[in-house]
């Protein structure tokens, strides 16, 4: 590409296209990416980037696989797409039983949708109708946790965490619901009961209004990257049992072996009644993802002959249903748990280094997730393209530098994206 053709390109793009949570008219700079193959971007100019990302959270298995090309370049030869009322197809039928195998066994009815924040709608949805459908209507509200991060659409920011989620700018328009102060206890430390008194309180007091706890399992990710105990995962699933209350687990950043189990609920051994997957469901192909529920909550929503309400446009679209399927194939036939906690063993080893640092607050490691946390919000204006420079795409936000890499990332290329951080954790220190 020529230099003009880039300049070009770029301006367009600064001029009228808008990037996620960005400024319209002034945004960061932005690099243009030619190329992803394995663990590698390739930027115009032909610079290459150790991929830390993932694509947040997607790209388990790395970009330009060869059996995931394959399987949607035979897929495009049957059919690109075709409505989901009336008719079905094979992609749709073996994803679905493929995930049924893998998730609790609790699980029997599968609803596939075009991303996460829509699975989060349908959860919510799911929840509402089953109080419902037994008369039970004012059972509507729901309760999650500070620090939450469930997606962008309006049900689903009404769940996120209600200072980062900026509930200010939407005040009027969103749905009231009730947060529980976030977990404090790390994943692996002691248990201490009085993490679960907020939650406690406020199931106790009004649980004749909730339809569901909806929560991230393990793992509050876009929301502060901060690992919690199991136990009170375990805690929320007995009070929710308790006081007749649904759980909702939102593994759309968890799922697929990311924190070093297949689902992070089983850390905890426990069965949600909804859960949402999406992300690396498609091996970061395409965009797809899914809510998933008993046998039981399925029942009761339509015991009087009720549908459950919702239907995307583009439902369980068969490209991104065979991808998922070869993804989820590739995935199972791999030794992914042992490639999990080998990243996760390098990254506490490489990270390490961080925490004596100045301005550094935390480092942390679950499964193949490595961050360090800064007490300050870094500064993405001079971080980012210092980060380029040192040959990384690791994408900070707030006071959080954090790693995700694909599982098939090599030591060598794990060691250039541990190196970059300690690097740029020294010179901003
Ligand atoms: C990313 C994410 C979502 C939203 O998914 P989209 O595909 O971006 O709509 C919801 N919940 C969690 C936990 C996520 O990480």
């Amino acid at each position: 590409m020529s230099p003009e053709t880039l300049n070009a390109l770029l301006k367009f793009d600064h001029d009228h296209l808008i990037h996620p949570y960005t400024s319209m008219t002034d945004p960061l700079p932005v690099s243009l990416v030619t190329g992803a193959d394995g663990c590698e971007i390739e930027l115009a100019g032909g610079r290459k980037l150790v991929d830390g990302m993932s694509s947040w959270w997607a790209a388990i298995h790395g970009y330009n696989h060869p059996v995931l090309n394959q399987a949607i370049n035979d897929q495009l030869g049957d059919m690109a797409h075709i409505m989901f009322g009336g008719l079905t197809h094979e992609p749709a039928i073996r994803l679905g039983e493929q995930l049924l195998n893998l998730c609790h066994p609790t699980l029997r009815k599968v609803f596939f949708c075009d991303s996460g924040s829509v699975a989060v709608e349908a959860a919510i949805k799911m929840a509402i109708q089953y109080w419902t459908a037994q008369g039970n209507g004012e059972k509507s509200r729901l309760l999650s946790l500070r620090r939450g991060y469930h997606g962008d659409t309006f049900a689903a920011m009404a769940v996120c965490d209600p200072v980062t989620g900026m509930h200010s700018l939407f005040d009027r328009v969103l749905a009231k619901q009730l947060f529980a102060d976030a977990p404090a206890v790390r994943f692996d430390a002691p248990w201490n009961p009085d993490d679960i008194s907020s939650i406690q309180q406020l199931i106790t007091e009004h649980h004749k209004e909730l339809a569901a706890v909806i929560l991230e399992p393990v793992v509050q990710g876009a929301g502060g990257m901060f690992f919690y105990s199991p136990q009170y995962l375990r805690e929320v699933r007995a009070l929710c049992d308790r006081y007749q209350v649904l759980l909702i687990v939102d593994e759309i950043a968890t799922g697929f072996g990311r924190t070093g189990k297949m689902f992070a609920c089983e850390h905890a051994g426990i069965a949600p009644d909804i859960m949402c997957v999406g992300k690396a469901l498609t091996g970061g192909y395409m965009t797809l993802a899914a809510t998933l529920t008993t046998q039981h909550v399925a029942e009761t929503i339509s015991a009087g002959g009720g549908a459950f309400m919702h239907g995307p446009t583009f439902m369980a679209n068969p490209l991104a249903c065979a991808v998922a399927s070869a993804s989820l194939q590739l995935l199972t036939q791999s030794p992914w748990q042992q490639r999990v906690a080998n990243i996760g063993k390098q990254l506490s080893a490489g990270l390490e280094p961080c925490r004596n640092l100045p301005g550094v607050a935390d480092v942390r490691v679950l499964g193949a997730i490595g961050v360090v946390e800064m007490e300050k919000p870094v500064d993405m204006r001079t971080l980012q393209p210092r980060l380029v420079e040192l040959g990384v795409w690791v994408r900070p936000f707030g006071k959080l530098i954090y790693l995700m890499p694909p599982f098939i990332i090599t030591d060598k290329q794990l060691a250039t994206l541990t190196d970059a951080i300690n690097t740029v954790v020294r010179e901003i220190g």
